[in-house]
């Protein structure tokens, strides 16, 4: 079932594979594996390459966006590749594809790009990065190549973007990734690699054993596992379908326009997330003066909601988004709901910023300046003692809530 879910994916992203050839690829505990294995054989092909050549082959480098998943940072660290990120910069939250190729040199063993950042679901241009990069071959003799971190977009864009040219069909991809419990489908624990072919991965990575009836070629970093995923994968690929999945993505894209045009009509947004990325809205307050993404993310709780508010790597690092992910069952009537809290969570921060500035008895106090020093008010008029107990106390029904849930969260961990 594995192998059958490996080569329905593989063709799923253009493997240039003949009539009957087996696809290469196999199943992992999520995209994370999946790009810890990828990383490794890039490593391999490029040691052995230096090795033949005569040349030094302990510095190897991967070169990647600021924006990449923690998995990266990993990948670099355990495997001790050092990791080159091109910096993002305000309104630009994906990697450049012509700064990342200034930053490959003779020790890149790759250029990893993403279809569909973590942060606003972005797509990443992999065929002009393909093409800038094949420039670069031919004048350096230099054979680097790209890994796709599709770990969200992979089940994506094949459905809804099937002209969009990110997958095998760009020479220079060597290798995927996907999740399968991301718009795979299949409850956490699952992702997958594939390679363009056997040439990409290095046979000495893989292992055969036969003592479990026939010979079974093995490539993982985690051993014995539940096969549930694997048949949840399978079961979801042949029970859907091309047409199915289509349906499923082309919702999610109608469910989240409704969530974008929701928070657009208001007025108070800046939308950073793509219409033809992942599913998913990432927006940004356009005035954070008086109170910010953090505050907002914090009410909602209250709402029953988890929105999360984060900040975006260097060189955008003053940027904060919230982000909101729509998945298969994410309806159209959550979106709407969604909408009318988010209302009414900038209600009750506006009449709280008006309160303060009338209580402070200046016009300038904002809720940041009160929520300084966890909960006490630093500007508040220094004779008004009364206003500032009232002011605190209001503040801290906010502060406290959020480090009583934060303490208990981090007791949980
Ligand atoms: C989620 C994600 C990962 C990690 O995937 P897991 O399946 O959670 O291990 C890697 N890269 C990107 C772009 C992701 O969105």
């Amino acid at each position: 079932m594995q192998n059958r879910c490996v080569n329905m994916i593989a063709h799923l992203f253009n493997a240039p594979l003949e009539e009957n050839e087996a696809a290469v690829g196999v199943g992992t505990v999520g995209s994370s594996e999946a790009i810890m294995l990828a990383g490794l054989a890039f490593k391999r092909k490029w040691q052995n390459k230096r090795k033949q050549e005569g040349k030094p082959y302990d510095k190897p480098n991967i070169v990647t966006g600021a924006n990449v998943q923690v998995c990266w940072e990993k990948f670099a660290r355990y495997f001790e590749v050092e990791l080159k990120e091109v910096k993002l910069s305000e309104g630009y939250y994906v990697m450049d594809p012509a700064k990342a190729v200034e930053l490959v040199d003779e020790n890149t063993i790759c250029v990893a790009a993403i279809l569909g950042s973590t942060l606003n679901g972005e797509f990443e241009d992999v065929k002009r990065l393909n093409d800038l990069l094949v420039e670069k071959n031919k004048e350096t003799g230099w054979d680097t190549p790209i890994h796709v971190d599709a770990a969200s977009g992979g089940f994506i864009a094949p459905f809804i973007y099937p002209e969009l040219e990110w997958d095998f069909r760009l020479p220079l991809v060597k290798s995927i990734n996907v999740s399968g419990h991301k718009y795979g489908l299949v409850y956490a624990g699952i992702g997958w690699a594939i390679w363009r072919s056997k040439e990409d991965l290095p046979e000495e990575l893989i292992f055969h054993i036969n003592y479990l009836g026939a010979d079974q070629p093995t490539f993982t970093l985690n051993f014995s596992k539940g096969s549930s995923q694997v048949i949840a994968q399978y079961y979801q690929l042949i029970r859907l379908g091309y047409e199915g999945y289509k349906n499923v993505m082309e919702n999610c894209r109608d469910n989240m326009i409704v969530l974008k045009e929701g928070l657009e009509k208001m007025g108070r947004f800046n939308i950073v997330s793509k219409d033809d990325g992942v599913p998913l809205v990432a927006f940004t307050l356009k005035d954070p003066h008086n109170f910010d993404e953090f505050q907002i993310s914090d009410l909602l709780r209250r709402f029953g909601w988890i929105v999360p508010a984060y900040s975006m790597p260097p060189d955008a690092q003053h940027i904060t988004v919230l982000r909101v992910v729509i998945r298969e069952d994410f309806s159209r009537t959550l979106a709407e709901r969604l909408v009318a809290d988010i209302e009414k969570v900038l209600h009750e921060l506006d009449s709280l910023t008006a309160k303060i500035k009338m209580l402070s008895g200046t016009s300038s106090v904002t809720v940041h300046e009160v929520v300084k020093d966890n909960g006490q008010v630093v500007v508040a008029k220094k004779s008004a003692l009364e206003t500032q107990r009232e002011i605190t106390a209001i503040w801290k029904k906010f502060v406290l809530d959020r480090k009583k849930l934060n303490d208990k969260m981090n007791g949980v961990c």
